[in-house]
């Protein structure tokens, strides 16, 4: 009985091994086309001032939308856009229409505005990433500090030294660094201590529990002032609830982003946001 048990289990695993197999495969096949096909747009979520409940700024977040296999989640794709070196060029992609978009919001609103754009490790592996972004900033006549890079410490762990010649690089143009997802890696700290952020984001995970859960707060409290005391900026990502955003007030966290306020929505839409300034929920 325990041997047919065993075999069970074993063409179970083989089974799902096989599926996880082909989809990743189908999506890299998909992936190589995909900016060809013009599959790829990218979205914007607003960043906003807690205490006077305004927009300050945004993230860039990119969507794809595949002929066949419909919308792909980034969390899906990303890794293997990442794990291809696909993620190079798509990663120019998501620079580019960023930039395009917050150099119009610039000029229309007259705004002193900040968008953020995810920066994966592939892309600070690749040698031309700061002439990229710097001739991005020509082009559309933008300010370095118009734009945050956002980056995991799985960009920092790779250890090369190239990665912190190009933080350095950016940092000194101007442009503002961002520690994303902070707290959900190993060594968020030491990374603090050695490299030049500006913004931390408390990963939404911790934020998800903090009406409910007494530790979760404790470690968001302690990240908000931490953050703070260090002159960064502060941002708590995934507020989803009326509670969660007043007791991050009452723990005098100054910026949040999340269903709340806004879920990631295109330019256009985006731009309603700026016209009247305000996120009710
Ligand atoms: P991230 O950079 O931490 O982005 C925040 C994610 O949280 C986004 O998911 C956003 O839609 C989601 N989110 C925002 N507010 C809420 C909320 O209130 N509740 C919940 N449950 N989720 C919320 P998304 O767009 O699916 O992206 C997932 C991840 O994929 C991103 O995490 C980022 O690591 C990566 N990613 C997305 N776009 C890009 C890109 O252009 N380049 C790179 N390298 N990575 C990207
Ligand atoms: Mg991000
Ligand atoms: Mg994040
Ligand atoms: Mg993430």
């Amino acid at each position: 009985h325990s041997k047919e048990q065993g075999r069970n289990t074993y063409n179970f695993y083989t089974e799902k091994m096989n599926k996880d197999v082909a989809r990743r495969l189908l999506i890299e096949e998909h992936l190589r086309s995909a900016l060809n096909k013009d599959e790829f747009y990218v979205i914007f979520q607003p960043v906003v001032d807690l205490r006077r409940r305004v927009v300050i700024g945004a993230e860039a977040l990119l969507r794809w939308n595949n002929s066949e296999m419909g919308n792909v989640q980034p969390d899906e794709f990303i890794p293997i856009a990442e794990q291809t070196g696909l993620i190079v060029t798509i990663g120019q992609y998501v620079l580019e229409q960023a930039f395009m978009v917050i150099s119009g919001w610039r000029e229309k609103y007259a705004i002193d505005f900040q968008v953020a754009v995810n920066i994966s490790p592939r892309q600070f592996r690749d040698a031309g990433l700061v002439e990229y972004i710097q001739k991005l900033l020509e082009k559309y006549s933008l300010p370095a500090s118009a734009i945050e890079l956002e980056i995991t410490e799985g960009v920092l762990m790779t250890g090369h030294g190239m990665i912190d010649v190009a933080l350095s690089d950016l940092n000194k143009m101007g442009m503002g660094i961002s520690m994303d997802d902070f707290g959900t890696g190993y060594s968020s700290l030491s990374y603090l201590r050695s490299y030049p952020f500006d913004t931390l984001k408390v990963d939404k995970s911790f934020i998800n529990d903090i009406t409910v859960d007494q530790a979760d707060l404790q470690l968001v409290s302690a990240a908000i002032a931490m953050g703070q005391g260090l002159g960064l900026k502060v941002i708590a990502e995934g507020v989803e609830t009326e509670e969660q955003y007043q007791l991050l007030l009452d723990h005098q966290c100054e910026y949040g982003q999340g269903y709340l306020f806004s879920r990631p929505v295109p330019a256009d839409e985006f731009e309603l946001l700026l016209e009247t300034g305000v996120v009710h929920s």
